[in-house]
């Protein structure tokens, strides 16, 4: 199966910088094909076009960092699914935690930008994930179940669903949730998803949290990870570069 490395940019980078990084991703991702790692960049809007011009031909995916259920009108600021997949996009997140807290999305608005994704052709990285006080009162897989539950009832496109378990406390802190609980949280977002699609097939389960090249082989050996959702060491090619090869190293075994 292949290994899957997304890259969320964030709020970073200059559009220089963005160019040049989005064209070490391509040789990247040309060059790991054949040992089925693959990549998808989310970059800043404004960055889409220079991720489109580095994916023509390519390997490389690019997808949105977040998007707005409607597909145009008045709402200053904000993405549609519909603009990035006219830009080219295959992907796009949908609840990442600091868009739950920054800009105060709920559930219920989750769950309608994945429709509206799915309606414009994208594929969803869903991100799902406890703050640490939930993971301290042992609510931490009742937070995420609920919050798969909650995103994704009405959906029919499995096969264009991707999770990402991202406990809150581990993202961009340097701290990394143990790969007993990474692979025990994983384990459950697996039983608790094939009962809700109702059948076998289960979306590819990243995990997400100060992932680097340190951690990664670790992370990604555990049996229900397929691969990581990747912010801080994302900017850094030589980091990529060294996940992927622990990424190639995991699928040759
Ligand atoms: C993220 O924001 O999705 C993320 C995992 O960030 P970091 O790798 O920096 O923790």
């Amino acid at each position: 199966m292949t290994v899957l490395l997304a890259a969320n940019w964030k709020m970073n980078l200059t559009a220089a910088e963005a160019q040049h990084l989005a064209d070490a991703y391509r040789q990247l991702a040309d060059e790991y094909q054949a040992h089925n790692v693959s990549f998808i960049v989310c970059p800043p809007a404004l960055y889409g076009a220079a991720l489109q011009q580095a994916s023509e031909g390519s390997a490389l995916n690019w997808g949105g960092q977040a998007s707005h259920p409607a597909e145009f009108g008045a709402h200053t600021g904000d993405i549609s699914a519909k603009m990035l997949q006219s830009g080219g996009a295959s992907f796009v997140i949908a609840g990442h935690s600091e868009r739950r807290q920054n800009h105060g999305e709920s559930d219920e608005q989750v769950a309608a930008q994945i429709q509206a994704a799915h309606n414009a052709g994208l594929t969803v990285i869903l991100c799902v994930g406890e703050g640490l006080a939930d993971r301290k009162a042992g609510q931490a897989e009742n937070i995420v179940t609920t919050q798969l539950s909650a995103a994704l009832h009405n959906i029919t496109k499995w096969e264009s669903v991707i999770i990402a378990y991202e406990p809150i406390w581990a993202i961009g802190t340097g701290e990394v949730a143990s790969p007993e609980d990474i692979q025990a949280m994983h384990a459950k977002m697996a039983e608790h998803l094939t009962s809700q699609c109702g059948a076998a097939f289960v979306p590819p389960l990243l995990y997400g949290g100060s992932v680097n090249a340190g951690n990664a082989a670790e992370i990604l050996a555990l049996p229900d990870v397929n691969g990581a959702l990747i912010g801080g060491a994302s900017l850094k090619i030589d980091e990529m570069r060294a996940i992927a090869a622990h990424a190639k190293a995991i699928q040759s075994r």
